[in-house]
């Protein structure tokens, strides 16, 4: 089939409909023009995506996307940034991918110039949100600083695109970026081998996830700390070892009981908790490491203390960078473990809203919440 018969397989509209963000917590499903991929680019059309905590907290209050150098509201700006598709439109130079390809994104480009994006770390790009006339450095992270997913198509770079195999449903597609980026926590940025012992705490989507990538890995022992029985026993079920509800335990006396007496080698922090981060340190054993993933709205008090005289580790994670979404996406195609435990429940493209309310409303204990296109 040559290359014109094969684009001709897939009918693209000139307009499609996308949800817009207005003012704070206002969103409106609007047509728009379907958009060009450029050179290295891709046109997906996309057919589901998850709605993450930080779209919530994006939708409501604006950071960390950032449009045109500020706020993303009334820009005729589309979020949402974890979805999956098929490539039905091509760029030029593009021979990475094929017309019909399913793929899964990644969220962030990058510049590709600057010194965090040379050296892999593209989420922490420092020419972040510079991508308009006037302030062009070419950066791109889709439903943060470009067009997102809430919408029929997006233009990626096929830097930010996966292969999904067949076998891998279109639901379960949407969940790599987010083992991604507890994989980028735990090993790229963090170093994790086998046989070290990992502390998750807080079981949402990315906390969950990091007890999945942390057993797949081969670490031992896996515990996870959290408040709701259900959610330990999602852990348990992702592949935890050990779940402790700190309602009826002590976390850090445990932790330290089930580690030989000296704490964890990780403590993955994924609760945003205020006492959470010296509770992490006092998990930790001497020269471990700690991983912060969420974090709490106000400034809390840390032990420096412990930190300097124990050479404890600490660092925060954003995003998913250094490649990490692949090797997640291969685990599971592995089937190292079954994300789809994480979704909870499914809408349409034009239920965006109540989707978006079942996820921060965390209705029916809905933990990811995705919406299906097709
Ligand atoms: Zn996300
Ligand atoms: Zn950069």
């Amino acid at each position: 089939m040559t290359g014109n018969a094969k684009s001709n397989q897939f009918k693209i509209p000139e307009i499609m409909k996308a949800w817009v963000l207005g003012g704070p917590d206002e969103l409106s499903i609007v047509d728009k023009p379907v958009p060009e991929p450029g050179m290295a680019e891709v046109l997906v059309r996309i057919d589901a995506i998850a709605v993450c905590g930080t779209d919530l907290e994006i939708i409501s209050h604006g950071p960390p996307a950032m449009i045109e150098g500020g706020l993303p509201f009334n820009k005729n700006w589309t979020p949402g940034h974890e979805y999956m598709g098929t490539v039905v439109k091509l760029g030029q130079g593009v021979d990475e991918f094929d017309l019909g390809d399913r793929v899964t994104v990644e969220i962030h480009a990058g510049c590709g110039q600057c010194k965090r994006c040379r050296q892999g770390m593209y989420t922490s790009c420092h020419n972040y949100g510079k991508n308009y006339e006037g302030n062009d450095k070419g950066h791109r992270a889709n439903g943060f600083t470009t067009d997102g997913g809430f919408a029929e198509y997006a233009v990626n770079n096929i830097n930010t695109l996966i292969h999904v195999p067949d076998t891998m449903s279109d639901e379960e597609a949407t969940l790599v970026v987010t083992a991604g980026t507890a994989m980028y926590g735990l090993t790229e940025l963090g170093g994790l081998v086998a046989g070290e012992s990992v502390v998750i705490t807080g079981p949402g989507p990315i906390g969950l996830m990091g007890v999945a990538v942390a057993k797949a890995m081969g670490a031992q022992p896996v515990i996870l700390t959290g408040t709701r029985d259900n959610r330990l026993k999602m852990g348990t079920e992702l592949g935890a070892d050990h779940v402790i509800n700190i309602h009826n335990e002590n976390p850090v006396e445990k932790v330290k009981e089930l580690t030989g007496g000296i704490g964890a080698d990780y403590v993955l922090e994924c609760s945003g908790a205020a006492q959470s981060v010296n509770e992490a340190l006092y998990m930790c054993n001497r020269g471990g490491r700690i991983c912060l993933a969420a974090f709490p709205d106000k400034e809390v008090p840390i032990d420096v203390k412990y930190i300097v005289t124990n050479n404890i580790y600490l660092y925060g994670i954003r995003g998913e960078g250094k490649s990490a979404t692949h090797r997640a996406g291969a685990y599971m195609e592995q089937g190292a473990f079954d994300a789809t435990k994480i979704h909870t429940h499914t809408f349409q493209l034009k239920e965006v809203p109540t989707a978006i309310k079942y996820a921060r409303e965390r209705i029916e204990d809905a933990i990811k919440v995705v919406v299906k296109m097709r």
